[in-house]
């Protein structure tokens, strides 16, 4: 069984991977409505991703006997100046995620909850992946600078990307 403290902080999460999954369709239709296609694609897949994530805390908490709270998303913002400012915020929020996962980790190792821990293991790698992933484009977008023919050319790429549903998800299918 979960403790209060650990559901708690796991309802917490489903309400920060949702706020994730809204700020990356805010920065999709951003970049559509800026000619961007492909940064669009990017963003529009890392919604899916990020409602995935959601998926997969709310299935866990479930599969202990816990109780799903799904509370209100924040707002989010709904402009950026360039694709390398997007990217830019990407990161930093998702340097900010990792610490909230860490902060997960920490609970579930204070009460000894090893089945939690073990969770959290899918979601530290992945954090991994999604810095990485972020750093890499704005490096890209930081090389062409303001180079019109390297930004489409970008564009062109980040249009290329398609959605893989998490394996932790598709064993459930
Ligand atoms: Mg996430």
């Amino acid at each position: 069984m979960l403790s209060a403290k650990m559901q708690d902080a796991l309802n917490a999460q489903v309400n920060a991977e949702l706020w994730s999954a809204y700020l990356y369709l805010s920065m999709s239709v951003d970049a559509s409505a800026k000619g961007f296609k492909g940064v669009a694609n990017w963003y529009a897949i890392q919604f899916k991703e990020e409602q995935a994530h959601a998926q997969i805390f709310m299935n866990y908490i479930l599969s202990r006997g816990g109780a799903v709270k799904l509370a209100p998303i924040a707002e989010v913002p709904t402009e950026w100046a360039t694709p390398l400012e997007s990217f830019e915020q990407t990161l930093a929020h998702e340097q900010k995620v990792t610490s909230l996962i860490n902060n997960l980790c920490h609970i579930a190792a204070d009460e000894k909850d090893f089945a939690t821990s073990n969770m959290l293991v899918w979601f530290v790698n992945e954090q991994v992946e999604e810095e990485e992933n972020a750093q890499d484009i704005i490096d890209s977008l930081r090389k062409v600078d303001d180079n019109k023919f390297g930004q489409y050319m970008i564009d062109k790429e980040l249009a290329a990307r398609v959605y893989v549903a998490p394996a932790i998800l598709a064993d459930k299918e």
